[in-house]
């Protein structure tokens, strides 16, 4: 086995996914007895459905999406409003950034569709099979795994480890690896309930409002299954209460006063505890073993990022794994998963704690809350800083909607012709390096260079290229090097670039 991935909740699954798209032998194992039952993490940021669209799976994220979403800080479904994050007619309009759509699936519905694909990509996932130990020595990973059904113990043996087992997972400590941050923020009973809320919610949208009421505090979201909603309800065990002070019938009262209908017959699907944390792991790999998703960091759910940046992470260590299994680079390029994903964690964490604060707990509000970055600039401006790019300085953020086409920074959308048919940029990369040019001068320089014509006049600009330079695009679409000029001899400089960027 080439790569065992521990975990099939987003992070898990994106791993093993895009691992088995590239060719690589993957075992994904998960202790739980399926995908998640809970709706949780609801939507696909453009970025994250850029990855879908080469994962095979954005027509199957999307048939599970509700069109837009509304979200407000409130007493109540019809009570108070406090704040309006996205209003009922707002949209989030991103086209001018990406070609790919926002999606609104929830994660109950996205994970078998990254299951089904994974296997289909010949990746195998087993259930109900629970890590129980590792050791690591210089050429891999050994791992007992439990069969809980039979309680047999068996041995794998990877050239690497992938640990997506969730904020709760044992492969992070097991590794000697602290984490720090603000800990536990709140406990939640999460219900999730059928019941026909027509006329109190968005129509064809998801309606996520945030309630501060004096019953309680808590967050009411609609879910892409007819009928269905979430609520979730703060609780408080340092006043004595525990998740038993909330049997069905209490669940029923607080559905009656969150959504403001007093005979309201909700049908309970599930009563469930959570929760709210902000953790980061202090390093997010070791060795042969890499953290995914929330087993390298926790982040409240203002936001919608946890699952997301899960996507993310997997879709990274992904490409920069199998680049180094198929001999395209050396180990070092491993090191940049580290140095790329925990500071882009950490501005996640502190924006979704600003978040928090400000929709959940105002009195909370200080000096040491951090400031939000724009949630826009936190998907597409964030630089990738490490050895896998050749930045020229250490800016960390950029407004995504005027882009430098520096390296480090995802290269931006651009509407291009190639062969005739007009194509976003975005679209040409993902499946291998990728030089951007409009001159041919720089064909056959060692990667794909694909013919291009720039009708719109933006590439050049957009790009930092002029008529004559060129820009190197990682698999993951994020800028490695560029040259705003043509240079002497662009075959050597190409292979030099990749041989400091790959560690070849
Ligand atoms: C109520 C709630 C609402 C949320 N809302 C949002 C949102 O709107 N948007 C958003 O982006 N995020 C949201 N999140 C966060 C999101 O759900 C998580 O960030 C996401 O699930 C993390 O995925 P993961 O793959 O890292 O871990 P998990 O989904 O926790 O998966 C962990 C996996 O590891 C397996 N596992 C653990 N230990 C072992 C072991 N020893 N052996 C084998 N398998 C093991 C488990 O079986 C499971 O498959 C929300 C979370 C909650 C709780």
């Amino acid at each position: 086995m080439q790569v065992l991935v521990v975990g099939a909740g987003l992070g898990g699954l994106s791993a093993t996914l895009f691992l088995a798209r590239q060719g690589i032998r993957v075992l994904g194992v998960a202790k739980h007895a399926h995908t998640a039952v809970h709706p949780k993490a609801t939507g696909q940021t453009p970025r994250t459905m850029e990855m879908m669209r080469l994962g095979g799976v954005e027509d199957a994220v999307m048939a599970g999406s509700v069109g837009g979403i509304v979200i407000k800080v409130a007493e109540s479904l019809k009570g108070r409003v406090f704040q309006t994050i996205v209003p009922d007619e707002g949209e989030f309009d991103l086209s001018a950034l990406s070609p790919a759509p926002f999606g609104m699936a929830s994660q109950d519905h996205v994970e078998p569709v990254l299951l089904d694909r994974a296997r289909e990509l010949g990746a195998e996932v087993r259930f109900r099979t629970e890590l129980v130990s590792f050791t690591q020595d210089d050429t891999g990973v050994t791992a007992r795994l439990l069969d809980l059904p039979t309680g047999r113990i068996g041995t794998v043996r990877a050239d690497y480890l992938v640990a997506a087992d969730g904020h709760r997972g044992k492969v992070r400590e097991g590794l000697g690896i602290e984490r720090h941050g603000r800990g536990s923020l709140s406990h939640h009973i999460g219900v999730v309930f059928d019941a026909d809320l027509t006329g109190h919610t968005a129509p064809d949208k998801t309606t996520l409002y945030y309630l501060q009421n004096p019953a309680f505090t808590g967050a009411f979201v609609t879910t892409n299954t007819e009928r269905r909603n979430v609520l979730t309800v703060e609780y408080h065990p340092e006043r004595g209460e525990s998740a038993a002070d909330y049997p069905e019938q209490r669940c029923v009262e607080l559905l009656r006063t969150a959504t403001d209908v007093p005979d309201l017959e909700p049908k309970i699907v599930d009563i469930a505890r959570w929760e709210m944390a902000a953790w980061m792991a202090d390093r997010f790999s070791s060795g042969r073993v890499f953290l995914v998703g929330d087993a390298a960091k926790v982040t409240p759910p203002t936001g919608g990022l946890g699952g997301n940046t899960a996507v993310q992470d997997g879709y990274d260590i992904a490409w920069k794994l199998a680049a180094v299994l198929k001999g395209e680079a050396g180990p070092g390029l491993l090191a940049s998963y580290d140095q790329e994903r925990r500071p882009y964690a950490q501005a996640v964490v502190d924006t979704s704690y600003h978040n928090y604060v400000e929709r959940l707990a105002p009195q909370l509000k200080g000096p040491d809350v951090p400031e939000g970055i724009d949630p826009v600039e936190l998907g597409f401006g964030f630089r990738c800083l490490s050895g896998a790019v050749l930045a020229e300085d250490d800016d960390v953020l950029e407004n995504p909607y005027e882009p430098s086409g520096r390296a480090g920074f995802r290269a931006p959308h651009v509407v291009v012709e190639r062969g005739g048919e007009q194509v976003s940029t975005v679209d040409l990369f993902g499946h291998g390096w990728v030089l951007v040019t409009l001159d041919p001068a720089w064909s056959g320089c060692g990667v794909e260079v694909p013919a291009l014509t720039d009708p719109s006049g933006q590439l050049a600009a957009k790009y930092g290229i002029g008529e004559r330079g060129a820009s190197l695009v990682r698999p993951d679409g994020v800028v490695a090097w560029r040259s705003p000029d043509l240079v002497i001899d662009p075959a050597a400089s190409v292979r030099r670039v990749l041989a400091v960027v790959l560690d070849r």
